[in-house]
């Protein structure tokens, strides 16, 4: 067992780590979060100087970490304009992957991802939109999304909507497919929503499709396989999430550690020793279960337990952080960075699997493992 990773890639954590905090200065973290405006400039440079890798699943683990460490709403800005890429590659054809993501990986396009809908969040199986299949092979979309990232500012999204009812109670995940659907189609329209809590610089948006026509060749993979394309990836996406986070409850330790070096009153206490030592062993623990969920991940061979394990803990311990090191800090925490990180670090607990739904698949996949059914 090795519990070091490549002297390239924490070469690349360096590199990333100095890019942080070279171009997120404070001035723009305030600017992009008051404003809740997308960072264009800094996703354009962040691509150029090769601080996104999607060739390299490690590489870009450790730069999410970094980015996230310094900027939560800059870093995921810097990076989700490719959120939705793992569906296409695993289930996209030949010309779907040279139409569609080659133009995303080359930091051309932008894309996004839309499951979630004013009907359904957590609940997957309980869409309502429609993709209704034509004489002449297209399909008509119609229906509306919720909260979806890039919304407003994507060239194409991945939608999720039904191509026939469910044939039972049991089976409501049946008979969902995804199509590539262009934004600049008649019929679709984004709504770009304000006033998000956190993660402000990232541009989220509620979609609405009326009568939209998707060309046969725009359907991902198989007819009815949706559901299961949705949740490969998000098996993949949480590990992500987790990289976020620790890079979140990194970004909290380092600013009481910042304190703690400068002020030695503050230093001497006894309990803020215990907050550190508390926080340095969570995130260590929430680093140590991610990296084991990636490890089986990027080896082919995911395990949605310690997916979804690493998930739900390194979420709990970004919330956790950012919350103790803005308690700690006192006044100082309130109107620096910190308010803001604790803003960002919310969303953790939601996207992806609700920290609920995390344990409703651990409980179940652990049963399972110990003989339960
Ligand atoms: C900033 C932002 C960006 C997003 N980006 C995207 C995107 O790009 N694409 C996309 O498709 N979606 C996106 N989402 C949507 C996100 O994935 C959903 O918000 C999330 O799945 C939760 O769904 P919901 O908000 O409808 O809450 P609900 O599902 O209604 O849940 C409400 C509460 O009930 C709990 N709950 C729900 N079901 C259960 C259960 N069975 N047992 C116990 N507790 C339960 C949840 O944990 C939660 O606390 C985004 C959301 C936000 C806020």
């Amino acid at each position: 067992m090795d519990f070091t990773l490549p002297e390239e890639i924490e070469e690349k954590r360096k590199k990333v780590r100095e890019f942080a905090l070279k171009e997120f200065t404070e001035e723009r973290k305030r600017y992009f979060d008051e404003n809740e405006k997308y960072p264009f400039e800094i996703r354009k440079l962040a691509y150029e100087l090769g601080i996104i890798n999607f060739s390299n699943p490690w590489d870009l683990l450790v730069s999410i970490e970094e980015l996230c460490r310094v900027d939560p709403g800059l870093g995921i800005s810097s990076f989700v304009y490719a959120f939705g890429s793992e569906i296409l590659m695993l289930f996209g054809s030949d010309e779907q992957k040279k139409k569609y993501l080659e133009p995303v990986q080359r930091g051309e396009k932008i894309m996004g991802f839309a499951v979630t809908e004013p009907v359904a969040g957590s609940d997957v199986a309980g869409i309502a939109s429609k993709m209704e299949k034509q004489p002449d092979g297209s399909y008509i979309l119609n229906g509306s999304k919720m909260f979806i990232t890039n919304g407003s500012i994507a060239d194409y999204v991945l939608v999720l909507a039904r191509t026939a009812p469910p044939p039972s109670e049991e089976k409501r995940h049946h008979n969902m497919s995804m199509a590539i659907v262009e934004m600049k189609w008649p019929g679709v329209s984004a709504n770009k929503l304000k006033g998000k809590m956190g993660v402000r610089a990232t541009d989220t948006a509620e979609l609405v499709f009326e009568n939209v026509r998707i060309p046969p060749e725009n359907i991902i993979g198989e007819i009815g396989k949706g559901f299961y394309y949705v949740m490969t990836f998000f098996n993949i996406t949480r590990i992500y999430v987790a990289a976020m986070s620790i890079g979140i409850a990194q970004g909290a330790l380092d600013m009481i550690v910042e304190k703690a070096k400068k002020d030695k009153k503050f230093s001497s206490q006894e309990s803020i020793q215990f907050t550190i030592a508390e926080m340095a062993t969570r995130v260590d623990a929430a680093r140590l279960l991610t990296y084991r969920a990636a490890s089986l991940l990027f080896q082919f061979n995911p395990d949605p337990v310690f997916t979804s394990m690493a998930k739900y803990f390194a979420a709990e311990t970004a919330t956790y952080a950012a919350e103790t090191a803005l308690k700690v800090t006192g006044l100082d925490g309130a109107i620096t960075s910190l308010e803001r990180l604790f803003r960002d670090s919310k969303i953790m607990e939601i996207w992806e699997g609700s920290s609920e739904i995390e344990k409703l698949v651990i409980y179940r996949m652990f049963m399972k493992k110990m003989g339960v059914e």
